[in-house]
């Protein structure tokens, strides 16, 4: 076969795989498969089959990561991290994470025992998403050491603690400090769907992130006054539903005159919520994210100052407070570079390009060298059973894959960049 049916064929083996792993699922109909749920289990016996046939001591550390080693030629040699998430949402697709993973098990496959200078470790991350404790990262947070006991204390809507979750997993808590990344880690490469349309909007098989997004997430309450819509003249109201209207066209536009900032009001809640009464009250959530921290934080504090002013002229009063604030995670200049060029190699037009979501490399960033490449994500859609990815773009993908390993093999950069930890 020549390399390109090859590659072709692994790219396809790739894609029926993720298929596979996704018939593991807590819901009849669709694929939910959340933290160290019962078909986590089926998952990583599968996995383990295909990492094991590929050379990898395979183990799963008292978070519930999978983690397959291939060692070095050398014995004392560092590790480069390859991995993604296996965990899902409710109604998922088959890709999302769990396409990170097959990737790093077939790149590994496609070494052919061959070893390199540096040892690898494929992460399944366990948890990712935040679906079963409203925390994401889980997974990766063990690797980082920040699985702490308030996390662990956390409740999902059944009662379970995260630590009983990891018992009831025949797991042991006590065990996760060996869980943290050794110090002789290099860094840690994943490769991900975009979940968004930027590289099929520009044709472009593969992208480099550069960044990911600083997020910040907040509620505003509109407290207006409730009356009669029949007596109440247009002039003598306070009308918490205008007001939030107002403001919500407002940061539409905001977000429009920024290059860049993207911002969403994602719910709305009125009451009373009748037909015939003036509404008192509307409560509005806010998300706004941005490469830079400086502009998001100047658009975020501009909303709230334009949601004051249109409360104020309406005689209205309002409430806001900030739910989540994440600044913007660098990926490593160095890996972006190399993996800008592996692209390169495979014949694509590379794409530098910030992540709106939040990645498992984000919290792997604190303490290694990480950096991400995205597949395009046809439609850009994720989240959803219609969620694909184009079979040319695993391929180029995989080659892309080996390409990195090549350069990082022949690279004494990495080396002098290892573990902060
Ligand atoms: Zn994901």
């Amino acid at each position: 076969m020549s390399t390109a049916a090859n590659t072709r064929s692994r790219a396809e083996e790739v894609i029926a795989r993720c298929n596979k792993l996704a018939s593991f699922s807590e819901d009849a109909d669709s694929v939910r498969r959340t933290f160290l749920s019962p078909p986590m289990r089926d998952c990583h016996r599968e996995i383990t089959t295909w990492l094991t046939e590929a050379g990898a001591e395979v183990t799963v550390d008292a978070a519930g990561n999978l983690r397959g080693f291939y060692p070095s030629a050398q014995v004392s040699a560092p590790r480069l991290l390859l991995g993604s998430h296996l965990d899902t949402v409710p109604n998922a697709g088959a890709f999302d994470g769990i396409l990170g993973v097959v990737i790093a098990v077939v790149l590994l496959e496609s070494l052919e025992a061959r070893r390199l200078p540096f040892a690898i470790e494929v992460v399944g991350f366990s948890e990712e998403e935040g679906v079963r404790f409203g925390t994401p990262f889980i997974g990766s947070r063990a690797l980082v050491g920040r699985l702490d006991e308030e996390l662990l204390n956390r409740q999902d809507s059944n009662g379970v603690s995260v630590r009983t979750a990891i018992k009831n997993f025949g797991l042991n808590p006590s065990e996760l400090p060996r869980a943290m990344l050794r110090d002789d880690t290099l860094a840690y490469l994943e490769f991900h769907i975009e979940q968004g349309p930027v590289l099929e909007s520009l044709g472009r098989s593969l992208g480099a992130v550069e960044t990911i997004a600083a997020q910040t997430r907040m509620e505003f309450v509109f407290l207006g006054r409730a009356n009669h819509a029949g007596t109440t003249p247009m002039h003598l109201r306070h009308d918490a539903i205008a007001a939030a209207a107002e403001w919500i066209v407002a940061v539409e536009r905001t977000a429009n005159n920024h290059p860049g900032l993207v911002a969403t009001v994602g719910q709305i809640q009125a009451r009373p919520g009748v037909t015939n009464v003036i509404a008192a009250e509307t409560r509005a959530t806010l998300d706004v994210r941005h490469k830079s921290n400086e502009i998001r934080d100047s658009a975020t504090d501009a909303l709230g100052r334009l949601a004051n002013e249109i409360a104020e002229r309406r005689g209205l009063t309002l409430q806001q407070r900030v739910m989540l604030s994440q600044r913007a995670v660098a990926m490593d200049s160095f890996l972006v570079d190399q993996i800008q060029e592996a692209i390169r190699s495979t014949g694509c037009q590379p794409h530098r390009m910030t992540s709106g979501a939040g990645h498992d490399a984000m919290i792997l960033a604190e303490k290694i060298p990480s950096a991400m490449i995205f597949l395009r994500s046809p439609g850009g859609i994720s989240h959803d059973p219609a969620e694909s990815v184009e079979v040319e773009d695993v391929a180029k993908a995989l080659e892309c894959g080996l390409h990195l390993l090549d350069q990082l093999a022949n690279s004494s950069e990495l080396q002098k960049r290892k573990c902060r930890a």
